[in-house]
């Protein structure tokens, strides 16, 4: 399966090329490769990953060229609008009238929205943010690989199941090569185009050896890679870059400090913020975001946390329920409910309509089963599959009884496909115009 379709390049500009796909144009940074006009390319994130041969994209591009247009139809079907609701009470229809003509909405707005209890009245809320979707993003959606390559942590953050805190979690260690060559799996035989590397904040793992692996799966693949590691530095960050890694996922939690300080010892709002803006100077792609329902977090803050992602310019919202580990403080705490952690995604698709790629995250798809549809169909256009080896999942608890843990990459690639081709989304990622 393919998730990026190969474009032919139509013009060359200094830094970019702009890409045709079957007669719609994005413009994606070429820093790697030496192309030419009518050359083909595949893109991921608004950067050309890789330069693909004549006959390989046109059997590829032959596979998909009526399926393409079959699924926009269905997405098309299915964001249809119907403002006709009766019984929808007139403050909510205007404040989503005015979303719908792009005028920016207010905090007291968008609390109204959150606030909203009506079955009737949520569902529009959501209708309305799957339309933006489509009039904006069209039916693209991103499918990521992620690959969690160590559990040890140095940290003591309170919610998170591989911290300091949980003793009883045995600790495991990908190898230099385990990393490389599952990426490369993943890579060559699943035909993932963005893999992103995770760990806690292992001292074993330094800047320097993290960089050698980027840069030998950069070498040995064309493919957008994504790094989170937590705070590795600004020296670390630009070392990585340098290795080739072109976005970054970093979430700042949340965006009240007192919130923030108390759940993490030692560290600040500050500095994880100073982390994320200097990795968007050097040049990375930002994926951020935070967790929906912490303890003493109110919706003003979630709303807060949404504009905060968007002021750090994020590419990829990642916002996604807190789910309480047994062995951590927070361990008596409740998780929220499915339609806060839907309104949350709803609210970001109508604050940044246009260009935002917005994340159903794996806690989702483990707090509630249909999750990744229902996000899907409420403005989300993102998702993410576990590649790491079944061998150490299991381990990297941040949360108990994580979704896909014993799934096999076929497995979770056949359910992702279906699921998208029900909606009408295409497994792409054409980047932004
Ligand atoms: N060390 C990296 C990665 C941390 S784990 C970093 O600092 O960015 C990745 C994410 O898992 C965290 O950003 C956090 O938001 C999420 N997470 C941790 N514990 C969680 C929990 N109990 N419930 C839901 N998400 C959790």
């Amino acid at each position: 399966m393919c998730y990026a379709i190969p474009g032919k390049v139509k013009e060359i500009g200094e830094k970019s090329v702009l890409v045709d796909y079957f007669g719609e144009t994005r413009k994606a940074i070429n820093e790697f490769y030496d192309v030419r006009i009518g050359d083909y390319v595949c893109a991921q994130g608004g950067f050309v990953i890789k330069k693909v041969s004549p006959s390989e994209a046109e059997s590829t591009l032959s596979a998909w060229q009526e399926l393409f247009f079959e699924l926009k139809q269905i997405d098309l079907r299915l964001s249809r609008l119907d403002l006709k609701n009766k019984g929808i009470d007139k403050r909510l229809s205007s404040i989503l009238d005015n979303a719908l003509e792009n005028k920016s909405l207010s905090l007291e707005d968008l609390l109204y929205l959150f606030n909203t209890e009506s079955r009737s009245g949520i569902e529009l809320i959501y209708k309305t943010a799957n339309f933006l979707r489509q009039k904006y993003i069209k039916n693209s959606c991103c499918v990521h690989g992620i690959i969690e390559i160590s559990n040890y942590c140095t940290q003591g953050c309170m919610y998170c199941g591989i911290s300091t805190h949980n003793k009883a979690l045995g600790r495991y260690r990908m190898t230099h090569k385990e990393i490389v060559d599952s990426a490369l799996l993943a890579i060559e035989e699943f035909g993932f185009k963005a893999i992103l590397l995770q760990s806690g904040e292992d001292a074993f793992y330094t800047a320097d050896r993290l960089a050698d692996i980027v840069a030998e799966i950069k070498a040995k693949a064309g493919v957008l890679i994504c790094i989170s590691f937590g705070e590795i530095g600004i020296d670390g960050l630009e070392k990585l870059y340098k290795a080739g890694a072109r976005a970054i996922l970093m979430r700042f939690e949340t965006s009240n400090p007192k919130i923030y300080e108390r759940l993490h010892p030692g560290r600040s709002l500050n500095t994880r913020l100073d982390h994320i803006k200097k990795a968007g100077q050097i040049g990375y792609l930002i994926m951020t975001g935070g967790l929906i329902g912490l303890p003493d977090q109110t919706r003003e803050d979630i709303i807060n946390d949404i504009y905060l992602a968007k002021e750090l310019q994020a590419e990829m919202y990642s916002f996604g329920p807190f789910l309480p580990h047994p062995e951590t403080p927070l361990a008596s705490n409740s998780p929220p409910n499915e339609d806060d952690v839907l309104k949350a995604l709803a609210l970001t698709r109508l604050i940044d309509p246009e260009k935002s790629k917005i994340l159903v995250t794996t806690a989702f798809e483990t707090l509630c089963p249909d999750a990744r549809r229902h996000g899907l169909l409420a403005g989300a256009n993102s998702v993410m599959l576990n590649v790491t080896p079944i061998k150490y999942r299991k381990q990297y608890s941040i949360y108990p009884n994580r979704a896909y843990d014993k799934e096999e990459i076929t497995t979770q690639i056949k359910e992702t496909i279906a699921l998208l081709q029900s909606l009408g989304r295409a497994p792409t990622d054409l980047g932004v115009n």
